[in-house]
This record gives C-alpha cells, sequence and structure tokens, in this order.
C-alpha cells in the first residue's frame, strides 16, 4: 500500500512538472531595413548561419532548463561577436567614424531592466546590462559612468579598431557623401543589423534584449530607441517579449515595444494584431520604419516590419531552425 502511495505521489508530481512545461521559444532578429539587391548569396549564407549559431547556443540553455534571461544573453552575445551584425564588433559609425553602442534587457518575471547608452570598448554590451539589472538600483547608465561599471564588474573590454570594420567604414562614407551632396536619405542608413532576442523558458518566463552600435552616422551622444525600456525593447510575463529595430527617433516617440504589450493588456488584442497594429499602422503614421519580434507567454510569435527585409529566425521547442528575411 505503502509503495502504491509513492509510486501514484511520484507520478502526480511528474504530472505536475509536465503540465507546468511551456512551450520554450527563442525569436531572435539581426535588424530590419535589409535589401534583396544588396544581399548578395554569399554574405546571406554567412548571416544565416551566425543567426542559427545563436538560436542553437540560446536553445541550449532552455533546453536544459535554463532561463530566458540566459538564453536571450547567450544568442546576443553570439551576434555581438560576429562582425556581420550592428552590436558589438561590426557595430555602426558615429559621424566621428567610432563606435557608441546601446543595450537593454528586460525580466519579464520580476519586471526588472537593465540598459547602457552610448558605451564604448566593452565587448559585450548584453552582459553590462544584465549586471546593471542585477547590481544596481538604475535601470540605464551611460557613457563614461557605465564603462566605470564594467570595469568595477571585470568585464572584459576591447580596443576600438576591435570594433571597427572595413565595411561599417565603407557605410559610414556612403552615408556621408549623400548626406553632404543633399542627396536624400534613402533607407540604406537603416540597414544596420542592430540584434535582439526574445524567449520564453519552462517556466513560463518571458525575458528580451535588444544590443546596437545604432544608426550609422549618428552624432557621438546619440542613444536610440534600443536603450530605452519600453521602445525598443520591453518583456512582461502574461504579456509579451519584444524587441525593436529600425529608425530609433521614431521607434522612441511611438513607445513601440511597450505599444505591443498594452494592446494585448487593455485591448485584448493577440500578440500577432498587436505586433502588425504598432509596425503597420502606428509608425507608418509617422514615417517610422522597422520591425520587431515579439512572442507571448504561449510561444505564439510575431515578426513583423515595415522594410524591405528584416534578418529574423526562431526555434521551438522541436528544435527545428526557421531564418526568414523578406516577406516570404
Ligand atoms: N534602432 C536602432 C537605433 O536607432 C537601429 C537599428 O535598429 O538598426 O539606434
Amino acid at each position: 500500500m505503502k509503495t502504491l502511495r509513492l509510486i501514484l505521489a511520484t507520478f502526480a508530481l511528474h504530472a505536475v512538472s509536465f503540465a507546468a512545461d511551456a512551450p520554450i521559444t527563442l525569436v531572435i532578429h539581426g535588424g530590419a531595413g535589409v535589401a534583396r539587391a544588396d544581399l548578395s548569396a554569399e554574405k546571406e549564407a554567412e548571416c544565416r548561419k551566425v543567426l542559427e549559431e545563436a538560436l542553437q547556443g540560446g536553445h541550449k540553455i532552455l533546453r536544459e532548463g535554463g532561463t530566458s534571461l540566459d538564453a536571450v544573453q547567450a544568442a546576443i552575445i553570439i551576434l555581438e561577436d560576429s562582425p556581420l551584425f550592428n552590436a558589438g564588433r561590426g557595430s555602426a559609425l558615429t559621424s566621428a567614424g567610432t563606435v557608441e553602442m546601446d543595450v537593454s534587457i528586460m525580466d519579464g518575471q520580476k519586471h526588472t531592466a537593465g540598459a547602457a547608452a552610448c558605451v564604448t570598448g566593452v565587448r559585450n554590451p548584453v552582459r553590462l546590462a544584465r549586471l546593471i539589472m542585477e547590481r544596481t538600483p538604475h535601470v540605464l547608465l551611460v557613457g563614461q559612468g557605465a564603462e566605470t561599471f564594467a570595469k568595477e564588474c571585470k568585464l572584459p573590454f576591447e580596443p576600438m579598431e576591435y570594433f571597427i570594420t572595413p565595411e561599417q567604414q565603407k557605410r559610414l562614407r556612403k552615408v556621408q557623401k549623400a548626406q553632404a551632396s543633399a542627396t536624400p536619405i534613402t533607407d540604406f542608413t537603416l540597414r544596420t543589423g542592430t540584434v535582439g532576442a526574445v524567449a520564453l523558458d519552462k517556466a513560463g518566463h518571458l525575458a528580451a534584449g535588444t544590443s546596437t552600435g545604432g544608426l550609422t552616422n549618428k552624432r557621438p551622444g546619440r542613444a536610440g530607441d534600443s536603450p530605452l525600456i519600453g521602445a525598443g525593447t520591453y518583456a512582461e510575463d502574461g504579456a509579451c517579449a519584444v524587441s525593436c529595430t529600425g529608425h530609433g527617433e521614431s521607434f522612441i516617440r511611438s513607445v513601440v515595444a511597450y505599444d505591443v504589450a498594452a494592446h494585448m493588456k487593455y485591448a485584448k488584442s493577440d500578440v500577432a494584431t498587436a505586433a502588425r497594429r504598432v509596425i503597420h499602422e502606428v509608425l507608418p503614421k509617422h514615417e517610422g520604419k522597422g520591425g520587431l519580434i515579439a512572442l507571448d507567454s504561449s510561444g505564439n510569435i510575431s515578426t513583423p516590419f515595415n522594410t524591405p527585409g528584416m534578418f529574423h529566425a526562431w526555434i521551438k521547442a522541436d528544435g527545428t531552425i526557421h531564418v526568414a528575411i523578406f516577406e516570404e
């Protein structure tokens, strides 16, 4: 009888833990604005490879029962380390030819967040955002203050040359030439490959993060939407996790990431309706260009963009990787 009770209790425990498992999901983006004509087959293959690596890195953590925060951070670190995307190494350049990075991360369970703006030298800005969230009473540190904190935390630093790639130098020259000749700035200024990730872990918790060098030829000291919670990044359990990419000034004015959550919370929209409305109805009213990735607590995802393309990719519990760039 005692053995039977033990078996039943064990079974009940397993049933509870099984029932409690949320459908692990990880969605990442590598920036909006990419155009088919500018993307060679070779470059596309390289980008896809890095996106897949980032998904695999984050998914391993989720599969093994790790947190959505750890998965978001792991995926973003892989993208920051790649020179192909505009975050960490390979960041877009300021008008002075330097790199200043913006970053944020948010924990949907605890409703805590960390962010840094106009940071130089920190190899992986997303680690800094995480530490600001966990070790300070603040949400956002900027410039020198953020760097001093990173040094206190013993985060790895790199010299400026590490971050600057020939491709970004070429892009800067192109943008500066276009501006000098009064050619209207077309959306090539947006083809910047900002990176972001949103994740849902087994325990049902959401997290989001975004990391970028910002817009090419930005004024030194300019911060975009990426380090601003509610504009470029947002996560709230029960609602959604969002990471944005695009023309930061428009995303700030329209408080894009939080607006997706607000549509879900107050208008009772599903995540796809909410995300599409913000990107295709709200943003265009103010000439905002870009896209976002959004994920709800049930594992539903949405990846709308109003630019020609947006690098985005996702992986669910079954481990199948999906990479997409243009509207299929
Ligand atoms: N949103 C970023 C910024 O304005 C740029 C991007 O997403 O590509 O800094």
